[in-house]
């Protein structure tokens, strides 16, 4: 561990903030101690930022946008290129170290990295893509057309189960767009924030890209706060839970601001009678285990047809009867664990109160203890059998528990099913009967932002837009054209005639 942290230099710093190239320390030294969820070993210990400090962000932001939105954009793209490479160099130091700051297996670790890597690339593409429409002018000798501008500053919050990945999502594509970005990463996982600030700040001085372009300030919600309520900050792309969505989207909605919002999901996989049922149940282990539970697509429901239903249960808990819990470094676990004793409570009280509404625990809930587990954050995944309307169900909880729900009749009783929570990010249908799954993509289908068949509700690819609805927050970002939120649209009309004809046919004589 400390071998990693010194070879990215980062532990002689005690940084707060970086403007890119630089780093800054704050004044009020406000420490946190970051302990691993591994084992509970403190890693190192960071300062908090001041508003002081995050003036000086801001300020240093503003006049880089000044410089960066004038370097054409394929030339913003050959520094994210170089990012992408140097990225590369570090893949497997910057895994191990998300790994030991987050808690995920290292296959996911090293998962999350590559993800990094690949928004890179698809950002240099993009980077000669950002164009806009031409239309025909209803008047004659006149020209319409539309092109995309740089925003500025864009704010980025990201949560603590995808420490860097979300990062990169938003910052590269805003870089290539011409925008400059302030992240503030989750309080919980700063030292791969950190980490990744390092490894870019060589490419950025190689490059002589203005310092202020891409920045990090270490904080909590205040920060956050502090930076949703900024008007010098046109887009504000936040990722986290529910309740942190709703506060941020009031304080930008309030000085009409833009926000992003990428929040908690309530993820469901339907299994309906005409599944390949061990497909199904790979997909279902792997989103309801993966991460220890903690992705914002994890698959917390699994709607089961009662024709396939006893099949799929016994299924299920031959496997999570043999599931590897434990280190999250060594190759064969598969259940590293969960971020901090706070979301082992959650944990707990979450299938305390499961129970009460009438749910039955068929295996897991247990917190596990012995030298193995000593940073008393591991659990053993839980099945429950529960109904769609519980309270408990209705909620997310950031935590491997995995609701089984019966369905009878056709898919349309499941598809109300999956739609009956208040979020909407992602779901997933294993079916091969063709009117079953055309039917859940339909309209009338899956009210989410992610709608999969035969595959699982996590794991989506860097290519598509990615975000969900309903108290999800409505957001998109990642691929497609999620880049058009990141840049202001402009509608130019230009009239190379030598008459002045006004639009809709007016007669305006002077
Ligand atoms: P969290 O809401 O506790 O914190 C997320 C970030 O928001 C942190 O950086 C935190 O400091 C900041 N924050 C908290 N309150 C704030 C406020 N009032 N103003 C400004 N900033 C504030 O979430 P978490 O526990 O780190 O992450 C887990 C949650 O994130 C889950 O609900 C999960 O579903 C969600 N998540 C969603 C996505 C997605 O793409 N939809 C991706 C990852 C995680």
């Amino acid at each position: 561990m400390h071998n990693i942290l010194e070879s990215l230099q980062i532990r002689s710093l005690n940084p707060s903030f970086s403007t890119g190239l630089t780093w800054g320390t704050t004044q009020e030294r406000e420490v946190k101690a970051i302990h691993s969820p591994i084992d509970g070993k403190l890693i190192a210990s960071v300062c908090m930022a001041s508003a002081e400090d995050y003036e000086q962000v801001v300020k240093q932001a503003q006049a880089a946008f000044v410089q960066w939105r004038n370097v054409p954009a394929p030339k913003r793209g050959e520094v994210v290129r170089q990012i992408g490479q140097e990225l590369r160099l570090h893949k497997e130091m910057l895994g191990k170290l998300v790994t030991m700051e987050m808690g995920k297996i290292l296959q996911e670790g090293l998962g999350e990295v590559q993800e990094m890597i690949d928004i890179c690339d698809f950002a240099v593409g993009l980077s000669r893509q950002l164009h806009g429409f031409t239309m025909h002018s209803e008047r004659a000798d006149h020209r319409m057309y539309e092109q995309y501008h740089p925003l500025g500053i864009v704010g980025i919050i990201s949560a603590f189960n995808f420490p860097v990945a979300v990062w990169s999502w938003n910052a590269m594509l805003a870089a290539v767009c011409g925008d400059v970005c302030i992240w503030k990463p989750s309080e919980k996982t700063p030292l791969t924030a950190i980490a990744c600030q390092q490894i870019i700040s060589k490419v950025l001085k190689e490059n002589n890209v203005p310092e202020g372009v891409f920045s990090l300030i270490i904080g909590d919600a205040r920060i956050g706060q502090q930076m949703a309520e900024d008007e010098r900050v046109p887009l504000i792309s936040a990722t986290g839970s529910t309740r942190m969505g709703k506060q941020v989207a009031k304080a930008v909605a309030g000085r009409l601001g833009k926000s992003l919002l990428e929040l908690g999901g309530n993820n469901a996989i339907i299994i309906t009678p005409q599944a390949n049922i061990e497909s199904a149940v790979r997909a279902t282990v792997f989103g309801a285990v993966g991460t220890c539970g903690q992705r914002c697509t994890t698959t917390r429901r699994l709607i089961v047809h009662a024709d396939v239903y006893d099949q799929v249960k016994e299924r299920l808990l031959q496997i999570y009867d043999r599931l590897p819990i434990g280190n999250p470094l060594q190759e064969s676990t598969l259940v590293g664990p969960l971020i901090d004793k706070e979301a082992v409570k959650s944990f707990t009280q979450a299938l305390e109160k499961v129970q009460q509404e009438g749910g039955k625990l068929l295996t897991g809930g247990n917190s596990l203890e012995g030298s193995a587990y000593i940073s008393g954050t591991y659990v053993k995944p839980a099945i429950v059998e529960a109904e769609n309307h519980y309270l408990t169900v209705q909620e997310e909880t950031f935590a491997p528990i995995l609701y089984l729900i019966r369905y009878e009749g056709s898919v349309e009783n499941a598809i109300a099913l999956q739609n009956g929570v208040r979020q909407g990010l992602s779901s997933a249908i294993f079916s091969t009967h063709l009117q079953e799954t055309e039917a859940f993509l339909a309209s009338s289908g899956s009210d989410c932002g992610i709608a999969n068949v035969n595959i699982g509700t996590s794991g989506a690819e860097i290519g598509g837009a990615f975000g969900g609805e309903k108290e999800t927050g409505g957001g998109r970002e990642s691929g497609s054209d999620a880049w058009k939120f990141y840049m202001r649209r402009q509608t130019n009309t230009i009239n190379y005639g030598k008459t002045m004809p006004l639009a809709q046919g007016i007669k305006f004589e002077i």
